[in-house]
């Protein structure tokens, strides 16, 4: 348990709603590059008016610090899984961290987060490592962490739309096919219009087919991710439609709770390392976030060491990092499996050098046969990885053969999706027809006459039995 234990004090004071002492005052968008000024989340603004860095969602501390940690692990622990609407939710169960001036009837929520957190055992010890933990972002609503974010970006929406004189009608993004199934199932969930920019023929079938049922406006246009990114940008200048990417910083506040709930599950222990596929950069920023807000606030005492794992064919963070983080690095992605990380120009850059600076963390890559490999072991021991883990987990097989990472150390890898999403990539590898990866553990189906004869034969063959 944690050191952080106060006995004389193990009374809850926080009450389960939001009280007037944390309001919108105390949390705010302020510019990530440190210029002066105070801007209110309910403002359609997404970059500093003085130099147009990132915004960043700002929760002044004074407030937050009149409860003690123990008693804000307390109120976490005692929110987890329980029905008290919106509570329930990981992101809500931590509303006082989020938006705490957010109202009940506004919260677009299903129940997101609380997401498993696995002792990998058997994968663990075939890579060396005794303490392997999966968490397991895409047993979610869509099927991505996206939903962590999109859960709070698509509330703070409603709450402007029921102001008066709101300019906003509808909300958009471009994307590489997870945030969309995101933005579309929580805007349907609100009722509000959704316009998503995909690029054609570069997501996977799960992930268009998503916010077409969703009922959102699919444009899939000639481009890539970059070039979606572009276009949504233009078309969001006109304030009615509201930018649901990264970018906006909202989304981070959401998918901050993802460190913070690992800790959680853990005790309020820290892990030694965690590993993240990243693109954009969001979630790693918003990872970074959320561990920094609970040292600020005494409930952790160390950071975890951060790892950014990259596809080799879309490494721009990579290639940053090679040059000792002297300039922002940008890239035409590749094609990649990964496809939800093939992006040339990362929007959190930023955001992302801070969290891989202020916690010694590292910035690694794998090739396209590096990660259809490591999901392939995975999956023998249990899992179903989509190809993103696989980058993670190809990363962490690098880290743990260079010696950087120790057997008895604690590390979690972050899955940030379903592999349900990506049966194309799972059927192409165990049919071998991956190109430029050599399907290793591929395990076709055997079709055989219906017959117990010819069962048992094939069983006998394959068992020795
Ligand atoms: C969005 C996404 C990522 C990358 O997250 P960024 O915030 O863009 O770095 C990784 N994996 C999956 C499955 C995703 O959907
Ligand atoms: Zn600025």
């Amino acid at each position: 348990m944690s050191v952080l234990i106060n006995p004389k004090s193990n009374e809850l004071t926080m009450p389960l709603s939001p009280s007037l002492e944390t309001s919108t005052a105390n949390v705010y968008f302020r510019c990530f590059a440190g210029c002066e000024g105070k801007h209110s989340i309910y403002d359609v603004i997404y970059r500093c008016p003085t130099c147009d860095s990132l915004l960043e969602v700002y929760h002044e501390r004074e407030p937050l610090r009149r409860q003690n940690a123990y008693k804000w692990q307390q109120l976490f622990d005692s929110r987890a899984s329980t029905t008290n609407w919106p509570y329930g939710s990981g992101v809500w169960g931590m509303r006082e961290w989020v938006i705490p001036d957010l109202q009940d009837e506004n919260v677009v929520s299903m129940c997101e987060g609380n997401t498993n957190l696995f002792w990998a055992n058997r994968l663990g010890q075939q890579l060396g490592l005794d303490d392997l933990w999966i968490k397991l972002c895409g047993n979610s609503h869509t099927g991505s962490f996206k939903d962590l974010g999109m859960t709070v970006l698509v509330s703070v929406v409603k709450q402007m739309m029921a102001m008066e004189h709101s300019p906003v009608k509808a909300v958009a993004c471009a994307s590489t096919g997870d945030t969309s199934a995101a933005l579309a199932a929580y805007a349907a969930y609100a009722g509000i219009p959704a316009v998503i920019f995909l690029p054609a023929g570069k997501v996977s079938t799960a992930q268009l087919i998503q916010p077409v049922a969703n009922g959102a406006h699919v444009l899939a246009l000639e481009t890539d991710f970059d070039g979606c990114m572009k276009i949504v940008q233009e078309v969001t200048e006109d304030q009615s439609i509201y930018l649901a990417n990264s970018m906006n910083s909202l989304r981070i506040e959401g998918q901050k709770t993802v460190g913070i709930e690992i800790c959680r599950q853990f005790d309020w222990e820290v892990p030694d390392w965690i590993i993240i596929p990243v693109g954009n950069l969001g979630n790693i920023s918003a990872l970074h976030k959320g561990f920094e807000l609970m040292k600020d606030l005494g409930l952790i005492d160390r950071m975890p060491r951060l790892v950014a794992a990259q596809a080799a064919k879309a490494d721009p963070f990579y290639q940053s990092y090679k040059n000792g983080f002297a300039e922002k690095t940008s890239v035409t992605a590749g094609e990649t499996l990964a496809n939800a990380i093939r992006i040339g120009d990362p929007v959190s850059y930023e955001k992302a050098v801070t969290a891989v600076k202020e916690t010694n963390g590292i910035v690694e890559q794998a090739t396209e046969q590096e990660l259809a490999a490591a999901c392939a072991k995975a999956d023998l021991t249990g899992m179903f990885t989509c190809p993103h883990t696989g980058v993670a987990l190809a990363v962490l097989e690098k880290l743990v053969k260079r010696g950087q990472i120790k057997s008895s150390e604690r590390t979690v890898v972050i899955s940030t999706a379903h592999g349900l999403k990506f049966t194309d990539f799972k059927v192409g590898y165990h049919d071998s027809t991956l190109e430029g990866v050599a399907s290793a553990c591929a395990n076709p189906p055997t079709y055989l006459p219906a017959t117990t004869a010819a069962v048992k034969e094939e069983i006998r063959k394959r068992l020795e039995v």
